[in-house]
């Protein structure tokens, strides 16, 4: 599986493109493309590339991961695929980022296709598991590619670090629940990518992360 970085928007947000070398089926996580400017980068490096965008995952629906969902899925014909349980970010989408005195650049579309714990999808011939790991948010989701060892793992798990719990649907002993029951029981080998931050691995984390 190859994996590409696109950092976006005011919030430095990893959105990743990930694609299977034999069939280039893609997945893009988290578009967190605000400006025009970093849409017209996802665009070439998908066409670059002869990528088929199958998926859009997001890992949760927290504004700065969700700014670009509408331009991928008019652009795809995609529908975004993530959790209900993060349904009211969506609809709270204007109110949400005027708090953070960010002016609306869209207003995102519903989730069109569910994710629950243990969904499979597939890129090509391999696998991405859906792992539920709310505490950053309800339906914090996150994404597993066992066959080459890829996590990502949205804002539950950096590097060093964890998601923050203030927001109103977040908890922070499922936090550390949904990491240590969902995540650090991962192959210590295991590349996560999360949503802010550079890339670590579990073993790493499992090892140093102060707070799990
Ligand atoms: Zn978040």
């Amino acid at each position: 599986m190859k994996v590409r970085t696109f950092v976006c928007n005011m919030l430095h947000e990893n959105c990743y493109v990930i694609y299977d070398e034999a069939s280039h089926e893609a997945a893009i996580i988290d578009p967190g493309m605000y400006w025009a400017e970093e849409q017209r980068k996802l665009a070439q490096y998908v066409s670059d590339n002869g990528l088929k965008v199958k998926y859009l995952l997001c890992t949760h629906l927290h504004f700065d991961h969700i700014f670009g969902t509408t331009f991928v899925e008019d652009e795809y014909g995609v529908r975004l695929s993530a959790s209900l349980d993060d349904s009211a970010w969506v609809t709270g989408f204007a109110q949400h980022i005027a708090r953070f005195g960010i002016q609306p650049n869209t207003q995102p579309r519903p989730v069109g296709h569910p994710l629950h714990d243990g969904d499979t999808l597939t890129l090509g011939t391999e696998e991405l598991r859906c792992l539920a790991t709310p505490g950053h948010s309800a339906g914090g989701m996150c994404y597993y590619a066992p066959e080459s060892g890829l996590l990502f793992s949205g804002d539950t798990l950096f590097q060093g670090s964890i998601g923050r719990t203030d927001f109103a649907d977040g908890n922070y002993a499922q936090l550390i629940g949904s990491i240590r029951t969902q995540l650090l029981t991962l192959p210590p080998t295991t590349i996560v990518y999360p949503g802010h931050g550079d890339p670590t691995t579990i073993g790493d984390e499992a090892q140093y992360n102060p707070y799990v």
